[in-house]
Parts: structure tokens; C-alpha cells; sequence
């Protein structure tokens, strides 16, 4: 894969795709979208052909993106993650965020601000890792071999960074991936680093909306300026089907009628706006609704 880095520019703001990984879905295609007739499976492939493989397997992207504007370097959602991140069983890790990130002259510890849209491990990978996996993060000197330690020591890899996610999906922790208290919100936790919100709330660079059903607290993030618009989605659709026919349910969504609804409320904008998407699974990293 490439390590371009395409951007989309709204007013002063900076939104910048940041790719960490690509690969086929883990279960055929049609019990993932189970209401999709063939013709909106044709026009969902004339859309978006690089999402389907040769086998008509669905092939997906995973990426972050980041928002830079005078005020705020943020990121949304923190991909699939290193090779002992929590996505291990399914994504194909590891990922390239910290090259993407390279590329884009971005430093771990210039972020402010980490929006998780939702608590799915490819979408949390590199938020907290393991010196293992970072063998820089260990405060070894440059060049010089580290410990090696593979003790699960668990370290934001944002350092300076407040993590932000819907109280909502906290408080659905235990039902949507037990595992990730551990992995991923006690660290932040414990580093101080972790802040619930309640619904809308405007951030250093945009706002986060809530957009619940494909799980209990999803969030997307929305810039903008003046009739430009950009929605930094997280899975609030996750293949072009759902772009074409928001009505098509996800057989992974929790709640498909409330992601339905979310759908079709963020997706409709008045006449006269661009909507630009930023979306981490179409193949494409900028589209207009
Ligand atoms: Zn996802």
C-alpha cells in the first residue's frame, strides 16, 4: 500500500487520511449486508470497486484520520494497531499508522486530542500499546537494543493526548469487548488520559456528534465552514452500499434501526452545503455525499 497522504482542506481546517492497513472482511460479503439485493450490490461495486477483491470477497481499508487547524491537532480513531494490538484475531495487523503519521509530519506527541468514534478493536489499535510493540516508547537510549520486555506495560501512544469517548459506549464496555478495560480505557484511565462526553459536544477542531447504533455510544466528528462541511464518519457506514441505501443495515451494527436513523440524518445536509465523508473503510478516503 501507499503512504500518500491525501487531505481535504474546509476553511483553515486540515483533514488528513491516515492509512493503517487493508484487507479482506473476515465472513462473505452477503451475510454482512443480508438485505442487499444483486442490483444495489452492482451499483455499490460501479461506486466502489476497489471494495470488492477477485474472489468478490469485500476488501476494506482501515484508516485514521487527523483534523489540523490553528487551535488543535486531532486525531479520530486509532486503526488496528501494532501486531499484539487488540485486533490480532481479525484485522491485518500490523499496521502502518506510525509511518502514515511520518509521512504526514505528524509527532505522537503533538496530538491534543484522540476522538474514539467507537470501542471496535480496528479502530482503537494504536491508541494504548505495549513497549513491546514500541520498543521506542521504552525510554531506551536511540540505537541502543531495549529489554525487550514483553510484559504488557501499556502506555498511551499519544503521550500528550485527551482521549474522548461517548460515556454511552463506556458504560457498553462490558458488552461490546470486555477485554478492552483492559487493554485500552484502564490505561487511559490510569494515565489521566481519558475524558467521557455526553452527546454533541463542540472540540478544539470541530464537533463530535453522536451517531448511535453501530454501537451503543458511536460518535463521528463534524468540521466545518461556512457550506463546506466534512464528516469524519467512523462506521456510521462502512461500505458504499450503506452511502447509496442508508436503510441497509450492517449485521455487526448493535442497534440497526437507531443506525439507520443516524445514517440518514447525518447523510442529509440542506441544498447549497458540500458534505464531504471521511470514511475508514471505503476505498476512497474523501467522497461528497
Ligand atoms: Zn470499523
Amino acid at each position: 500500500m501507499s503512504l500518500s497522504v491525501p487531505h481535504l482542506r474546509i476553511g483553515s481546517t486540515e483533514i488528513i487520511a491516515l492509512a493503517d492497513g487493508e484487507g479482506p472482511f473476515f465472513s462473505p460479503r452477503a451475510e454482512a449486508f443480508p438485505e442487499a439485493t444483486a442490483g444495489q450490490w452492482a451499483e455499490a461495486d460501479r461506486y466502489d470497486p476497489g471494495a470488492v477483491d477477485a474472489e468478490g470477497r469485500w476488501r476494506l481499508q482501515f484508516r485514521a484520520y487527523a483534523i489540523r487547524s490553528d487551535k488543535s491537532l486531532t486525531l479520530v480513531d486509532a486503526g488496528i494497531g501494532p501486531a499484539d494490538g487488540p485486533a490480532v484475531s481479525w484485522a491485518p495487523v500490523p499496521g502502518v499508522l506510525p509511518a502514515s503519521l511520518a509521512a504526514a509530519n505528524i509527532d505522537p506527541a503533538e496530538v491534543d486530542t484522540v476522538v474514539l468514534t467507537h470501542l471496535h478493536t480496528d479502530h482503537v489499535g494504536w491508541a494504548v500499546v505495549t513497549e513491546a510493540a514500541v520498543p521506542s516508547m521504552g525510554g531506551a537510549v536511540d540505537g541502543a537494543p531495549t529489554s525487550g520486555s514483553a510484559t504488557g506495560d501499556r502506555r498511551p501512544y499519544f503521550p500528550n493526548a485527551e482521549y474522548l469517548l461517548q460515556r454511552a459506549e463506556f458504560d457498553a464496555l462490558d458488552a461490546l469487548n470486555p477485554q478492552l478495560r483492559e487493554t485500552l480505557t484502564d490505561p487511559l484511565s490510569a494515565a489521566g488520559q481519558l475524558r467521557l462526553l455526553d452527546g454533541d459536544t463542540p472540540l478544539r477542531a470541530g464537533r463530535a456528534v453522536a451517531t448511535p447504533g453501530h454501537t451503543p455510544g458511536h460518535q463521528s466528528v463534524l468540521v466545518a465552514d461556512g457550506r463546506e462541511l466534512a464528516l469524519v464518519t467512523g462506521d456510521l457506514l462502512v461500505h458504499a452500499l450503506q452511502l447509496l441505501h442508508p436503510e441497509l443495515a450492517y449485521s455487526h451494527e448493535l442497534d440497526p434501526e437507531a443506525a439507520r436513523h443516524s445514517r440518514k440524518r447525518m447523510l442529509g445536509h440542506e441544498t447549497g452545503t458540500t458534505l464531504h465523508l471521511a470514511t475508514p473503510h471505503l476505498t476512497e478516503p474523501f467522497i461528497s455525499a
